[in-house]
């Protein structure tokens, strides 16, 4: 294409790169933070079945409001969540994407505070909405006083908070939270990604609610549900956020086929939250086997594990997957994030980390 003129891309895009975790063929894959636990047979009849049924019907075009969906996910979530106060959409990244649509975009900005999830500034980029990047304390957590303190300087017109945070795993306390809403001008996001794994007493923003009409709390079905390739993602909110949210979202977003697959896992959520309790189990096991080793481990509320501080993290990277263990080198330089797996995937992990390190 020598000779020719660059494409006429926004000046804004220039210079941002795709979200680009590798997707490479080896043995074992712990760089995504999926649940390593495939569905059962019970729910792989029942997602069957349901797709069977709606494929009669793919003629007509899905139900725009996604309802039984919604009513499912309010019935999921408890906290006394009606229908109308949930909405879905293709993953938690389209969930934010459309609140960012709506809430963000030119001449606006957002709050995150870093490291956390890189999806938060690039989606805020593509909506053309201008990205502040907060700092978090020494071990990746968040006061009060200090979180408070950068959403009053910054004034944003969205705050993500990320609990658990990835890829670090840390949990906001609800107080901190609650900080922050009373001092947002704008609209505070808690992505609730990894809720599920977070510790028995962990209490979710979903119980903020009803006294905030500008919190919203996002979930998805890809990590303790075992539905990443599903692609469901959800938020909880007051009834006039999802008003708002009517109108950026694309008609008919979400097709029949992912609202059937949804509501048959929902369906049978029993099964894949069955492992969360051994995928915490085997998270905590590894944390002390790291610490064992020397090594600086994040507490992680998530079902993944940031650990360092290493003085070449790409050649570890590169030294594990060359003994087929795919992680992810993400976080501050030095810190390398492992997806907790089935006990073998964890084992193989521990086996290559060894050779890699002596
Ligand atoms: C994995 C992840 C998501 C999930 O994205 P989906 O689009 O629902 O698959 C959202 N937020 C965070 C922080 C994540 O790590």
């Amino acid at each position: 294409m020598t000779g020719e003129m660059p494409l006429p891309v926004r000046d804004d895009l220039a210079g941002l790169h795709p979200y680009g975790a590798p997707q490479l063929d080896v043995p074992v894959r712990l760089n995504t933070n999926e649940n390593p636990y495939p569905p059962g047979d019970r729910l792989r009849r029942a997602i069957g079945e349901a797709v069977a049924e709606v494929a009669g019907t793919l003629n007509r075009y899905p139900d725009r409001d996604a309802l039984e969906l919604r009513k499912d996910l309010a019935g999921y979530l408890g906290h006394g969540l009606t229908p109308a106060q949930v909405w879905a959409a293709n993953g938690s990244n389209e969930i934010i994407q459309q609140l960012l649509q709506a809430f963000g975009g030119p001449g606006r900005c957002a709050l995150g505070f870093e490291p956390s999830y890189s999806m938060h500034p690039l989606i805020s980029r593509v909506t053309a909405t201008r990205w502040i990047a907060g700092r978090r304390d020494e071990a990746f957590g968040l006061g009060a006083e200090a979180t408070v303190r950068q959403v009053r300087e910054t004034r944003p017109d969205v705050v993500f908070l990320t609990s658990p945070n990835n890829p670090t795993g840390t949990a906001i306390p609800l107080g901190v939270i609650e900080a922050v809403c009373d001092e947002a001008p704008g609209m505070v996001i808690v992505d609730e990604a990894y809720a599920e794994f977070a510790g028995a007493g962990t209490r979710s923003a979903l119980t903020l609610l009803p006294r905030r009409p500008r919190l919203v709390v996002t979930r998805t079905m890809s990590k303790a549900f075992a539905m990443a390739g599903a692609r469901v993602g959800y938020l909880a909110a007051s009834e006039d956020v999802i008003s708002v949210l009517l109108t950026v979202r694309l008609p008919y977003h979400l097709s029949a086929v992912t609202q059937a697959v949804a509501r048959a896992a929902l369906q049978h959520a029993a099964e894949p939250l069955a492992s969360v309790a051994a995928i915490r189990a085997e998270r905590d096991a590894l944390v002390s086997w790291l610490r064992g080793r020397g090594l600086i481990v994040a507490g992680s509320d998530a079902n993944f594990v940031l650990f360092g501080v290493l003085p070449d993290r790409h050649a570890v990277w590169q030294g594990l997957l060359d003994r087929g263990v795919l992680i992810r080198e993400t976080g501050p330089e030095g810190w390398l994030r492992v997806t907790v797996g089935t006990p073998a995937e964890v084992a193989a992990f521990r086996a290559a980390l060894e050779e890699v390190l002596s």
